[in-house]
């Protein structure tokens, strides 16, 4: 048996009329730059996400690009996130001439980890404290970050928030008072992908920026046209930031079914679960639940030794997995200028050198998943 680690085939086949007709409306309107389309899937992403106000852009990179832009954050400025994410999360702050700062994670989460991040705040001197101006965490996999004590901290130091939600649309975090929020609607800013990997896919790149504040919006919009208002006038530096009509028509058809494919991935994650408790080796263990509503755009587990040996005995049986990610954000070659060592983020190494991501989308069947299981043990009990 074959099973991929993402087949977008298959979710396809059961909404290609839907999406063929609202992209032949957009052919024959003709209207491919921003419009109706545009507006309306960003009217349906801050409804869903329970944010005020919502800007469709042209990638989750670029979602975060404009965000930091729109924090004013430039030259010498400081910016506190984690190694262990996508390369956009660091890329966007080091292209606008700021610095990294990095925070390690939660081994349980793979997310910043909360009091790390206070506690390098604290340890700034007072010139890079005043040159600090946001934060990002990142909700990685599908699960919150611990948003209360990161916005706290945060809010002591004055710090933009900006949340890298490429991974989590849906996903959900309780506060201790029980209210109960979206990713991207707990900071200034939620960074969204639609990148065709996450839960809710285009076709090609897309992305979006929510945000409560309407002054943000408004910023927002202006910088995604070069910074011109009126149009070819010119107070700020922006860039062409949008997001195509053609995208935003079929994400428009894709995202009233979004819940019911997170779902399905929940309950996935839930066999897989079931599955390794009844035979699972010992030496693999399971994604931890912290949050209120992990919406699986991963499901990774951790391999206590020779993870890559594992790796490579999959791909053998016809099984995708993958590394997500192998080079942690400080040991990548491009950021050596940095500084930083190895040993400064050993969570992030241990993470990147032991987990692997199997097949989770939402339309793979019991028997791949229960074939998955079976050739995870089969491989243990052969060592
Ligand atoms: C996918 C992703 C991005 C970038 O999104 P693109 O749409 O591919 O530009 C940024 N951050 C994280 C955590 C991601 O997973």
């Amino acid at each position: 048996m074959k099973v991929p680690l993402l087949d977008l085939k298959r979710q396809y086949r059961e909404i290609e009329r839907e999406v063929m007709e609202a992209a032949q409306d957009v052919f024959r309107t003709q209207m491919f730059i921003l419009g109706p389309r545009v507006s309306e899937f960003e009217a349906l992403v801050a409804q869903y996400c329970g944010t005020g106000y919502a800007v469709g852009v042209s990638s989750g990179t670029d979602a975060l690009l404009i965000s930091l832009m729109a924090a004013g954050v430039g030259h010498n400025d400081l910016v506190v996130t984690t190694p262990y994410t996508f390369f956009a999360t660091g890329g966007a702050i080091a292209r606008l001439g700021a610095r990294p700062v990095f925070v390690d994670i939660d081994p349980d989460t793979y997310n910043m980890d909360a009091r790390l991040f206070a506690e390098t705040v604290g340890a700034l001197d007072d010139d890079q404290r005043s040159r600090l101006k946001a934060v990002i965490p990142v909700h990685l996999y599908g699960q919150c970050a611990h948003m209360a004590p990161i916005l706290e901290t945060a809010r002591t130091h004055g710090l933009a928030v900006i949340e890298d939600a490429a991974q989590a649309i849906g996903s959900e975090y309780a506060f201790a008072d029980g209210n109960v929020k979206r990713a991207g609607a707990m900071g200034d800013y939620g960074c969204f992908s639609f990148f065709p990997s996450k839960n809710l896919g285009a076709f090609g790149d897309a992305g979006m920026v929510t945000t409560g504040n309407k002054a943000i919006f408004e910023h927002l919009k202006v910088l995604r046209v070069h910074g011109a208002e009126p149009k070819y006038y010119h107070d700020l530096i922006g860039g062409n930031f949008r997001l195509d009509a053609l995208q935003a028509a079929i994400l428009s058809v894709k995202i009233p079914l979004l819940d019911a494919w997170s779902e399905r991935r929940q309950a996935n994650a839930a066999l897989y679960r079931s599955l390794f408790q009844d035979k699972g080796p010992a030496s693999i263990s399971l994604p931890e639940e912290r949050e209120h509503r992990h919406i699986y755009n991963q499901f990774v587990i951790r391999v206590a030794q020779e993870r890559d040996d594992l790796k490579a005995y999959l791909g053998r049986k016809g099984i995708g997995c993958e590394i997500y990610y192998p080079v942690p954000l400080h040991m990548q070659a491009c950021f050596k200028y940095l500084g930083y060592e190895a040993e400064d983020f050993p969570v992030s190494m241990e993470a990147a050198e032991k987990t692997l991501a199997l097949p989770i989308f939402p339309e793979l069947t019991t028997e791949e998943i229960v074939y998955v299981v079976d050739i995870i043990s089969e491989y243990f009990k052969s060592k």
